[in-house]
């Protein structure tokens, strides 16, 4: 992104007011712990498409505190729906289940304590919209399980998919695995499905089945 626009998008974040007192608790206690939730702009950009498609069946992979899913489980809840969502570190997991439990979204709310390799494998369903948002060098295997469960209108949403920027300028040594895993399921993706990159947030990928 150009200098100017990374400024000029700053500013523009800074006007992003919420008002929701739980997800503004969520938000703090994020930046408290350091535990990487979304960006506002991912944020607002993940309300907006769940809203518009009128999503239902939601998957998520990755459910830190239950951020981006109490944002997901709200609609799919007044969509008569379910989000189903993993998380394999069991305090997170805790957490994310006393936020789930004060949104009074427990009704419409599967959570699942366990690694998304094996968890997702398990899964008879079918989602209209995944969210990949979990260890990066399993993008891959995440996307492959979600796709056969995806429905023909089906759309998976794919978080951090430009790892700050490592896929292009230098990177720490112990991100080598990892980064290369991406740059080739960018490829891969560009190559095999209907996608689209969005270089905003830490970048997103967006593939529609149909
Ligand atoms: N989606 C959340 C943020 C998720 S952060 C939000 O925006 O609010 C990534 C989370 O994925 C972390 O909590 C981490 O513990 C979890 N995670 C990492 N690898 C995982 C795996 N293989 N299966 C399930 N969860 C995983
Ligand atoms: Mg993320």
């Amino acid at each position: 992104m150009l200098e100017e626009l990374k400024e000029a998008n700053n500013y523009i974040v800074g006007k992003i007011e919420e008002k929701d007192s739980l997800i503004l608790e969520m938000e703090a206690f994020a930046l408290e712990h350091n535990v990487p939730i979304v960006t506002k702009e991912v944020a607002k950009y993940l309300e907006f498409l769940v809203s518009s498609y009128n999503f239902k069946n939601i998957l998520e992979i990755g459910t830190a505190i239950g951020y981006s899913g109490t944002i997901m489980g709200r609609i799919a809840k007044k969509n008569n729906g379910k989000l189903t969502t993993i998380e394999i570190d069991e305090t997170r997991y805790n957490e994310a289940l006393e936020n789930f439990k004060k949104a009074n979204l427990l009704d419409s709310v599967n959570l699942i304590l366990g690694d998304g390799i094996e968890e997702v494998k398990k899964i008879d369903a079918k989602f209209d919209f995944v969210f990949i948002d979990a260890s990066k060098g399993h993008y891959m295997e995440f996307f492959n399980d979600s796709f056969e469960r995806l429905t023909d209108d089906g759309m998976i949403f794919i978080d951090n998919i430009m790892f700050r920027g490592y896929l292009y300028k230098e990177y720490p040594k112990r991100f080598k695995t990892i980064v290369r895993r991406l740059d080739e399921f960018i490829t891969y993706l560009y190559e095999n499905h209907n996608f689209v990159l969005l270089p905003f947030g830490d970048g997103i990928g967006l593939v529609k089945k149909n």
